[in-house]
């Protein structure tokens, strides 16, 4: 499961930054969020036995709505009790990352591209998450540890991308982000970056100047994609944050997830698409969910994503719709939604 409290270096980091502070002051408890957008526990079904436990920024909680129990930022990170509800299809690994987890910190799933296992921890806890119940424990490498994936990268020269995933990648230090990518780097087949990231999402002050130096100086062709679900997440600070990346030549590109109840309906789609592109993000991919245990009630059934599908492309011009896909295990890519008549 995902880290339950922030690493030893964000606790001891006398110099924290403004992002890193932030995430020392995460929200944990359900009643104090609770509290914060003025709702009671008894207006919700609250899990709070969860042993992947509520984790939310202040910054995307003061973007929920106060006094709405179905705001779609609080059924994102809101332990619900229908996450125990068990059914057939859903497991632990649901794309069975547990095979193609080569060397310790490295997933090699499709030709030509590997990831990275920087870190387990995130800044926020996404209650649909697949990797909810990933073996971190057995994927943290020490630096040392770190020069098995590089050997395994290097010893492959199809392999053309690396990408830095988790957990967060950006909830780590920069030194850290720099020793990495300085690894890869010297690896001359690799030829791209690209880093999946919900931070700057839910703390936009993750951008900072020295990051976007970082990315912006390397040789790497580098792209950042993003994860954000609902056009409600994006506000005008992470369209400051991110302009300085867009001026830096780094491809922003957007993957969500369609989480019942929270983006299934065709407005929060358009908007969201509309919304990501007036801040210079492509909207990518729309994920349907990882059948993960615990996010039984987050699926949308497939009949109704057709209809949702045809409802954007006739409202929406074709770069704003984004690819509807799935992951299947084992299959040797993701797996696009079939076209069907609607
Ligand atoms: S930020 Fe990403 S890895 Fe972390 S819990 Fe959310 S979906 Fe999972």
């Amino acid at each position: 499961m995902i880290a339950r409290s922030p690493a030893d270096w964000q606790a001891k980091d006398a110099q924290a930054e403004p992002w890193q502070l932030a995430l020392q002051k995460v929200i944990t408890d359900s009643d104090e969020l609770l509290a914060l957008i003025d709702l009671t526990p008894q207006a919700l079904a609250i899990d709070r036995r969860q042993t992947f436990p509520l984790r939310v920024p202040r910054a995307f909680v003061a973007r929920m709505q106060p006094g709405r129990a179905d705001d779609p930022l609080l059924r994102q990170v809101l332990p619900a009790l229908a996450e125990r509800r068990l059914l057939p299809g859903f497991g632990n690994d649901p794309l069975a990352e547990a095979e193609a987890n080569k060397v310790p910190g490295l997933i090699h799933k499709y030709h030509g591209r590997v990831l990275l296992i920087v870190t387990s921890h995130c800044a926020i806890h996404c209650r649909y998450c697949f990797r909810r119940h990933f073996a971190y424990a057995a994927n943290q490498p020490s630096r040392a540890d770190w020069s098995q994936a590089f050997d395994y990268i290097r010893g492959d020269d199809s392999i053309r991308e690396v990408i830095l995933s988790g957990g967060d990648p950006l909830s780590v230090p920069d030194r850290h982000l720099q020793w990495l990518i300085s690894q890869i780097e010297a690896i001359p087949a690799v030829s791209r970056l690209r880093i999946h990231s919900r931070l700057p999402v839910v703390v936009p002050q993750r951008i900072t100047p020295a990051l976007v130096a970082l990315l912006a100086g390397s040789r790497l062709q580098v792209s950042l994609v993003l994860h954000a679900n609902h056009a409600q997440e994006l506000d005008d600070s992470l369209a400051t944050a991110l302009r300085p990346l867009r001026h830096a030549g780094i491809a922003l590109l957007n993957q969500a997830v369609l989480l019942a109840g929270i983006n299934d309906e065709v407005e929060a789609l358009t908007e969201l698409s509309e919304r990501l592109f007036a801040i210079g993000v492509l909207p990518y991919y729309l994920h349907l969910l990882d059948r993960v245990a615990g996010a039984t009630h987050f699926e949308v059934v497939e009949e109704r994503v057709h209809l949702l599908r045809a409802a954007m492309l006739a409202r929406l011009p074709g770069y704003l719709v984004p690819r509807f896909v799935r992951e299947v295990a084992r299959a040797e890519s993701k797996v696009p939604l079939s076209p069907v008549p609607i």
